[in-house]
Parts: C-alpha cells; structure tokens; sequence
C-alpha cells in the first residue's frame, strides 16, 4: 500500500475506478505510455493493448524526449525497453525513481535480457515488473491489467475516504487544481460549495460515534444522489469535468460544480443539497434531524488557485455559521450583505431576458477639445418587477457565473446595434456606442460571432460600434483569448481596455492586441487635480497611449478642476455626471440637441 499519497497537484492523478465492458473497470481509460526506440514494436504494443481493451496509450520513441514527456502527460505506468541509444531504460528508471512526483510511477520493464544480473539491477533501481521480448499478448494484458490494479487500489487507499467511500481531501485538492487548469483555459467557472453540518458534535456526543459515522454515511449518500442528480450533461460525478462530492474532514464535505444544466445556479444547488439532508434521517431506531451550512466560491471570481477557491469557501461557509444554522453564504463579500437578496435574483435573472426586463442606458461620450458629444457608452440596467430599475451591480456578476452572461452579452451587443440603426434612421450624426463585455463571452469565439450577427441584421458600420474589455480579461495570456480578442478586431469594431490601471502593471498585452483606446478608471480621476499619486498616474497613462498611438477616455470626470485637468493633459475624451448620468435614449437625443 502507498504511504505516501502524492499530495501536490502536479503528481499522477488518482485512478479512477468502476466498471466497464471489457471487465478492466475504469482501468480501460489508464492512461499507458510506452518509451521505445523501436516503433515497429511500439505498433505491436499498442494493437495488442487495443485488442485487449485498453483506451488510452501514447508512445515515445525518442528517449531523449522522455523524462519531459513523463512529466508533462503523467501517465498511469510506464512501460519501458531497456536498450536505447543515447538514453538508456536505466537512466529513464533512475530518473524516474528520483523525481518527488514520479517515484510511485509503476514502471513495467520491457527486456529482451534474461540474465539474473540484468534484471537484479532493474529492480534495484525501482522496476515495478518485468516484460520479456518478444511481448506475448496475453502476458503482456495480464502485467498492465495488475499493474494498473495495484495503483487503483493505493490511489483508493490514498484518496477515498473509507467510511462514506466518497473522495478525501487529496483527491480534492487534485481535482480542483485540475479544475482551475481546465476552466482557464475555457473561461468556464465552477464553483466550491464547502458544506458543513450544523451541531454535528451534540449528535456525536449524545448517540455515539457508531450512530454519528451511521448518519455521516446517510447524509454522503443524499449528498450524492443531489449532486449526481445536477450533472449537465451526464457524465459520471467521479470523472474529470463533472459535478462531485467528496469529504473534507469529520462533519465537512465538499461539491465542486463544474457542470450544471442551462439554468440551473450553484446557489439553487445549495439550497437542494440543504433541503435533502433537512428531511429526517431514521439511524439505530433513532428520527434525526439535521441541518447544513453553506458556503460559496466561484471561478474566477472568488480565487485563481484549488487552495484560494477552498479556502474562500470556507470562510464563506464560516461566516454562514456564524449567522445560524441552515445558511447559505457567497464568498463574495460585497454581495454577503444581499445574499438573500441575490439568491432571489438568481432565479428571477433568468426569466429576465425572456420577458425583456432589460434596457440599456447611455452615458455621453465628449471630445475634450471641442466638448462636443462623440459617442455614447451602453449600460446595462434591469427593470426589475418588483424592485425597480436595478444597476449591474446587483445582477452582472451572477449573471457571469452561469451561461446566462452569454445570452445577457448577446442581447446587449443585438440592442445596442438597434439604437444605432434607429438613430442613424433619424439623420443623428454618427455616433460611437461602446458596450461592455464579460470574459466569458470570448469563449468559443461567441463575441465575434454574435459581433457579425447583430452588425449584419441591423445594418451598422462595425467602426461605429466599440467593445470594452477589462484589463483582466486581457491580462490572461491565453491562447484562445488571443484569437477570440483578433476575430473581433476582425469584425472591422475597436477595442477599448477599460478600467485601465485598477489590474495588473504589466503592459506587454498593449503591444500584442489590437487596441485603439484606453479608458482611464474613475479611482484615478476622483483625486485629480489636487491627488499627486492620481495626476502623476494620469499623467503617465496619457502619454503611454499617446506613445502607443491609442485614444484616452477619461471615466467619472464629475468636476470643472478634473476636466481642465485633463485637457491640459491632452486626454482625448472624458464620460462623467459632469456633463451627463447614463439616460435613456430619448432623453440622449434631447441632449444631443
Ligand atoms: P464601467 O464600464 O466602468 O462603467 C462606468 C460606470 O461608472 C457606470 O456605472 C456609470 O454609471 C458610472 N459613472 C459614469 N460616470 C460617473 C461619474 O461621474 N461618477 C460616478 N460616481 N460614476 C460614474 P454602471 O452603469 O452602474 O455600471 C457599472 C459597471 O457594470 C460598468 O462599469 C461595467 O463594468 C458593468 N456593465 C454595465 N453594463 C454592462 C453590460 O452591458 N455588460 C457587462 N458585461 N457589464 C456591464
Ligand atoms: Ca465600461
Ligand atoms: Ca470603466
């Protein structure tokens, strides 16, 4: 049995385990990879592994290239040919042995060998079995099927939890770091839901330990049942990219919800999974009744990393405690206040669009030097039905934790181009509109798409239209964002970094993208003229983007000292309550006027 279960998230990942056709299990799907200088053999290799059920294989030929590839892929076991030019099995298996994340590895050598010495020193350095040459199919299925086996069973050993047989905290923590890897890379969030049982202890102390662990079982399973019951698109919970529930320590469990059905919201899953556990629970002749606490944290919002998520879970799962039992919480802080409010909103946002509770309003856009009106930023407001005219605020950021931001993003980009029409229909001179958008919309090159879609249907330049990205939507340095940012730059609109200065310092993005302004935040602009961090700041990023050929927009310039301010800066345009709020587009005509 493994001892030391690989804790950090770059070991080998847990087996999974479970049943299949071929009678392998979840084996079937171990990932096998084979290091052989010979590809005619590494063919042979790979049918009869094929033949035998086997899904999943990858073969290196070049030895040189192998420790890399270990190490990148980690495979479930390797299986290796001693003899190679330059790098030998030898050195391969030492290295192996040597690497902290590596030495569990079951390394399975291939030799043609048979002499007692050679296969003495193969298994002083760690060999896990032995294959001889030429492979015999059979032999060769029986040795990867129980080497697979005896890692399944230590990996359970060393991530499953024996009494409720759910996951442990280890293979949470490589799943999450799985996750955040995935859901970086797709701009997709998920969210932790960190769920502890309320006076678990009083229970524990008045029936015992046998009928705590009894109700401990109970209340895994109905966990389950909810959390399998949720999964989008089916797959099984214990899968990489589905919905799962593991337990975190004595009364805490954990749910990590990667995959929910359109409409479906993590705070909706709370409020089930409290529900299920809420209903009595019948243990040694005993009615038991118990309730749960919830907390909250989602990607990105809530944490970049497996630990930032889990921790920020729980100090949202803690605070909901701390206002009694049956809570539920979000980490997200400026919303704890709301978070009744905002799980009401929740469910409402969704019918939302259906009913055509939004409208955009628009907030002037004015040319510094002539102080004339240019253009026209779009924001979003939600008439909401029985709250009134709610500001984004209270609805963007949990509309950007589901699909709903998508459809939400669509909308405004398709309403934003009928008032354009419209006003061009009524001889406005042309105007600029800029509408804002969420990073998940870049996923799948939606942007572009919906982009071309409205521009098409409505009749508008694309020139006239603006896109506000987010100086963190750009800062990911990510390939897919890179290519979803240039489609749009393709679309013939321009790109505008919002709130500039309030991400990260690192300007090498402004070079690589296609943008044509920045918008300097309203934080900077609040201290002008007197601040002397703010002007210097303001200063700075005005000549920057002079430098780099792009646009300034001042936002939230409010006063005459921070307008004669800028001028004198040289910024190019300024939006703010100094010359108007964000209106409705007939009062923005009157203005114009
Ligand atoms: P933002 O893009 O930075 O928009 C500027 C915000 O500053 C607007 O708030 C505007 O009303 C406010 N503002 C403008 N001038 C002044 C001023 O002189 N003083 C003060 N105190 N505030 C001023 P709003 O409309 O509440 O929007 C808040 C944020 O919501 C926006 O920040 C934007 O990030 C987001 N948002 C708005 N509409 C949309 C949308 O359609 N899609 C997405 N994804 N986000 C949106
Ligand atoms: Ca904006
Ligand atoms: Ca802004």
């Amino acid at each position: 049995m493994s001892s030391s279960a690989p804790a950090s998230s770059s070991s080998n990942s847990p087996l999974p385990t479970g049943t299949n056709s071929k009678g392998l299990g979840m084996l079937a799907h171990a990932s096998i990879m084979m290091i052989d200088d010979e590809p005619i053999l590494v063919e042979v290799v790979r049918t009869f592994l094929a033949e035998s059920g086997f899904t999943e294989f990858v073969s290196i030929t070049d030895p040189t290239l192998a420790i890399a590839a270990i190490q990148t892929q980690r495979p479930d076991m390797l299986l290796l040919d001693l003899k190679m030019p330059k790098v030998s099995g030898f050195d391969i298996l030492k290295m192996v042995r040597q690497d902290p994340y590596l030495k569990m590895l079951p390394v399975v050598v291939m030799t043609s060998a048979s002499d007692a010495e050679t296969k003495l020193r193969v298994l002083e350095l760690g060999a896990t079995d032995f294959l001889e040459k030429p492979v015999d199919p059979s032999e060769l299925a029986l040795r990867v099927r129980n080497t697979l086996a005896v890692k399944a069973y230590n990996d359970r050993m060393a991530y499953f939890d024996p009494l409720t047989s759910l996951p442990n905290r280890s293979f949470l923590m490589h799943q999450l770091a799985g996750q955040v890897r995935r859901s970086a890379r797709t701009l997709s969030p998920f969210s932790v839901l960190q769920i502890n049982l309320d006076r678990f202890n009083k229970i524990n102390e008045s029936l015992g330990h046998r009928s705590a662990d009894a109700l401990l079982v109970s209340v895994a399973e109905r966990l389950q049942a909810c959390i399998r019951g949720t999964d989008g698109i089916g797959r099984p919970a214990d899968q990489p990219g589905g919905n799962s529930l593991s337990r975190f320590s004595g009364d805490e469990f954990t749910a990590v919800l990667v995959d929910l059905p359109e409409g479906l919201l993590a705070g909706q899953v709370a409020k089930r999974l409290q529900d299920a556990i809420a209903r009595p629970f019948h243990i040694d002749g005993n009615e038991l009744f118990i309730n749960a606490s919830i907390g909250i944290a989602t990607f990105p919002n809530d944490g970049d990393t497996a630990e930032s998520m889990l921790r920020n879970a729980e100090s949202a799962m803690r605070e909901s405690k701390r206002i009694g039992p049956k809570t539920i919480r979000y980490f997200n802080s400026a919303y704890n206040r709301e978070s009744a409010d905002r799980l009401a909103l929740e469910s409402q946002l969704h019918r939302a669009i259906e009913r055509g509770e939004f409208r955009l309003l628009y907030q002037p856009k004015v040319d510094l030097r002539t102080l004339e009106i240019v253009g026209a930023e779009a924001l979003i407001r939600w008439q909401h039905p029985e709250r009134g005219l709610l500001t984004p605020n209270f609805f963007i950021s949990i509309a950007e934790q589901s699909r709903l931001i998508i459809d939400l993003g669509a909308w405004v980009i398709d309403e934003a181009c009928r008032q354009m029409a419209e006003w061009q229909h009524l001889g406005i001179r042309d105007l600029k509109v800029a509408v804002n958008v969420a990073t998940p919309q870049l996923a799948e090159n939606r942007l572009s798409k919906d982009l071309k879609r409205s521009i098409g249907r409505h009749g508008v330049k694309p020139s006239n239209l603006i896109v506000e990205f987010t100086e963190s939507i750009l800062m990911q340095n990510d390939q897919e964002i890179d290519i979803a940012v240039k489609a749009v730059a393709e679309t013939g609109v321009s790109i505008s970094l919002d709130d500039f200065g309030t991400g990260f310092s690192s300007l090498a993005y402004l070079k690589r993208l296609p943008l044509t302004e920045l918008k300097i935040d309203r934080s900077f602009v609040m201290g002008l003229p007197g601040d002397k961090d703010s002007a210097a700041i303001v200063g700075a990023v005005v000549a920057l983007a002079r430098n780099l050929g792009l646009q300034v927009t001042a936002e939230g310039v409010e006063t005459e000292g921070q307008l004669q301010f800028l001028q004198s800066l040289g910024c190019n345009q300024f939006q703010g309550f100094l010359r108007s709020k964000p209106i409705a587009p007939q009062d923005f005509i009157a203005l114009l006027k």
